[in-house]
């Protein structure tokens, strides 16, 4: 398995919390220590969730010191924790420069899905997403994307593989485009699947992509982790208008490539995630539905419909309750599985394509969330 080498500067302290189990190696090795500590410190962190040298009672005191010199465990900062009233809870997270992403934990019965952001905004520019129309302003560091489960489960003390995990699914639906940040993104998917660290199955990570092909064409010789693909369209025209990447990756290239990622997996059965998010009058209607179960037939795949959630800036409207049922029937009858995704957290703008943490937008909509009588607002004071 290749993997580019992080670079360790000999001026800045290097962040292990971002380092993956076959980097944290690199680094040790680099200093001149054993390799084996590598999976010593993955352990403190993101099983004990130890941020201090200190604290780590079998490295010994000499160690500590070294590293406590040349390293840190440093997390991005929790700006403010909203929680719905449907369970559905979001950080806003301020990374280096000031910028913040958005986190989305999804409760249902006994699962817990985190939405994990990539970029700090998106250079895809979709145009039923409200990420895409911040612009793009840089990729996340792997510290970052996996700080961010990292603050989710300390905040239920429920890191590393526990008995009772709250976070028992990861997708990388949050903003960005998570090809776009390839290494970062990978790094970060190891350790949510390291068996020291968060131990999660390969099925319970999914990696969702508006179809950046070449990256995708390099994905499974880093990792196994289960695909979804942001389709919406099922011929090249349309979704030329809804996802302009499109352009340059059209429809049959990215079932191509998307089917090979799958083709490569062991597991016979695994199969792909179609999303299709239903737009009023764009993409909603019976000829659209006739059209992708051509494009899918004899794909291994579930389809996953998202109704359109508005935002300020979009003329787009949701697909009626009618619309949503007749696709969903019409391709269930088709043979597919076909379900649709409950909109959670709207209260607290939560749900898909309304993530915009903008470090500017945050007074008006912190206004906008005291506003709310029935939602819970915890603005929390910067920690450190
Ligand atoms: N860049 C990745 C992750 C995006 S977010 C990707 O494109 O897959 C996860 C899903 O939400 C994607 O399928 C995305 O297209 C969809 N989405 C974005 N904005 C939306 C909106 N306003 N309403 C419903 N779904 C939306």
């Amino acid at each position: 398995m290749t993997q580019k080498a992080p670079e360790f500067s000999a001026t800045e302290k290097v962040n292990l919390l971002g380092l993956s189990p076959i980097q944290m190696k690199d680094f040790f090795e680099s200093i001149g220590e054993k390799s084996f500590r590598a999976s010593q410190l993955v352990k403190w962190i993101h099983q004990y969730g130890v941020s201090s040298f200190y604290e780590m009672t079998n490295i010994s005191k000499d160690l500590r010191d070294k590293l406590n010199n040349i390293a840190e465990v440093r997390a991005p900062k929790v700006v403010a924790d909203h929680l719905s009233k449907d369970g559905t809870r979001k950080w806003i997270i301020q990374v280096e420069g000031g910028s913040c992403i958005e986190t989305v934990l999804i409760p249902e019965g006994d699962r817990g899905t985190l939405c994990v952001s990539s970029q700090v905004g998106c250079s895809l520019d979709c145009s039923f997403c409200s990420t895409g129309k911040q612009g793009f302003n840089r990729d996340l560091t792997s510290a970052e994307i996996i700080g961010q489960l990292w603050i989710a489960a300390k905040a239920y003390d429920s890191l590393g593989p526990t008995q009772n995990r709250v976070i028992t699914n990861v997708v990388m639906m949050g903003m960005g485009e998570p090809l776009m940040n390839f290494d970062n993104v990978v790094a970060a998917m190891q350790l949510m699947m390291e068996d020291n660290a968060y131990g999660l199955s390969k099925r319970r990570v999914t990696l969702s992509t508006a179809g950046v092909v070449p990256k995708l064409d390099q994905l499974a010789d880093h990792v196994d982790v289960s695909l979804a693909i942001s389709l919406h369209a099922a011929n090249d025209e349309l979704r030329n208008e809804l996802v302009p990447i499109n352009r340059k990756y059209p429809i049959a290239k990215l079932m191509d490539s998307a089917q090979n990622y799958i083709a490569r997996m062991p597991d016979l059965r695994r199969k792909l995630t179609i999303e299709y998010t239903l737009i009023d009058q764009v993409n909603d209607r019976m000829e659209h539905a006739e059209e992708l179960a051509k494009l899918l037939e004899g794909v291994p795949c579930k389809i996953n419909l998202i109704p359109f959630n508005p935002f300020p800036l979009s003329d787009y409207q949701r697909a009626s309750g009618n619309a949503i049922k007749r696709f969903q029937d019409y391709l269930i009858g088709e043979g597919f599985t076909t379900t649709v995704r409950t909109t959670r957290g709207e209260d607290i703008d939560a749900a898909c394509g309304q993530l915009a943490g903008a470090v500017n937008d945050l007074t008006r909509r912190s206004q906008r969330y005291r506003d709310r009588a029935e939602s819970v607002v915890k603005i929390m004071e910067a920690s450190s």
